[in-house]
């Protein structure tokens, strides 16, 4: 074993507390991956990591960022970040993605993405967690919220793709959600997914820039008027649509002061820190169902029961609910 290789198994729970507050990227790094890890020892590190971490948690604006491929998350992403580290605010860009794990490919894309933002020292930029579920990927990226705010990174930005349930983790873990739409009609309307408008808080147009100006400014005035036909959102503060372009930097600043506007109004009313309880409780509930599926698929008497009561279902010999309670029973876990 080289130095440098017994250097890092050697590494304490303290080690990385201290590493994580001061500000070490690289600690940050090494603390994230033990708690991806699928292993119970780097799992057990990791939150005991975490546990000493927690009473510097919660500072930070969490921000969901959303939208179709090719609507221009990364630039929208680089550029805001950039606007933010100039402001002197520390920001770290997380990532949901959980077809990464299923193709190999990412639909997020690699970690080439925002080089600019991740050679700025006060700038985090994290390729999205891998795990063979999504919700072993939220909870990793979860965490990882908590780590990077206890190593004072105050804006934390999660990009997720504008597919499949990961909308929904992510809304589930953020304070605010942002919505990125193309330039275009009333008539494109229609083909958004009535339900991601209704997470959204606030939607940015993007690329409103050239050509596109035009029609960016009618999709804005579509769009409003679409959420205002919406039920009243809990937060008490309606989505408001901004126009922006990365390219000519436009519209970023006026993103963020609508993302500040919400804090400050939610902060104000109690449903931030109401929100942001209720989060919690359900990555709770979400964890046990999580912990109790794992546990399934990691014993192995489970794995073969688990196929003997799928042949039962499929012979007709068993309801699927009565092989459900059965399987448990054999874990020793009833209800
Ligand atoms: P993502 O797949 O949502 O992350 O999108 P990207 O950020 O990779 O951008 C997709 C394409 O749109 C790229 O070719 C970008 O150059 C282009 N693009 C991104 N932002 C803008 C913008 O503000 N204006 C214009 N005209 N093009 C943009």
């Amino acid at each position: 074993m080289s130095m440098k290789a017994r250097a890092k198994t050697r590494l304490q729970v303290a080690d990385y507390v201290k590493g994580i507050q001061s500000g070490n990227r690289i600690l940050l790094s090494r603390a994230i991956t033990l708690l991806e890890s699928s292993l119970p020892s780097d799992r057990k590190l990791a939150e005991s990591i975490i546990e000493k971490n927690l009473p510097r948690t919660g500072q930070s604006v969490r921000v969901g960022i959303t939208g179709t491929p090719g609507v221009g998350k990364s630039t929208f992403i680089e550029a805001l970040g950039k606007y933010l580290t100039s402001q002197k605010r520390k920001v770290a860009v997380l990532a949901v993605d959980p077809s990464s794990q299923k193709t190999k490919g990412s639909i997020l894309g690699d970690k080439t993405r925002m080089e600019e933002l991740s050679r700025d020292p006060l700038a985090y930029v994290r390729p999205s967690a891998t795990h063979n579920s999504l919700g072993g990927v939220a909870h990793a990226t979860r965490e990882t919220v908590l780590l990077c705010e206890a190593a004072g990174y105050d804006v934390i930005l999660i990009e997720t793709v504008g597919v499949g349930q990961s909308e929904t983790a992510v809304r589930g873990m953020t304070d605010f959600f942002l919505l990125l739409m193309l330039p275009g009609s009333g008539d494109e309307l229609q083909g958004i997914k009535k339900g991601i408008m209704e997470m959204a808080d606030g939607i940015t147009i993007t690329k409103s820039d050239g050509d596109n100006l035009k029609r960016a400014k009618q999709a804005q005035l579509d769009f409003q008027h679409a959420l205002h036909l919406f039920t009243a959102p809990e937060s008490g503060v309606l989505p408001k649509v901004v126009l922006s372009s990365a390219l000519e930097k436009k519209g970023i600043k006026e993103t963020w002061q609508l993302i500040e506007d919400y804090k400050t109004k939610t902060t104000q009313s109690g449903f931030f820190t109401h929100q942001r309880n209720e989060q919690n409780l359900n990555w709770f509930h979400e964890q046990i169902d999580v912990l109790i599926k794992n546990k399934i698929s990691q014993q192995k008497k489970s794995k073969a029961t688990l196929s003997g009561l799928e042949e039962k279902i499929l012979s007709a010999k068993l309801s699927p609910g009565k092989a459900a309670a059965l399987l448990l029973k054999t874990m020793k876990l009833t209800f």
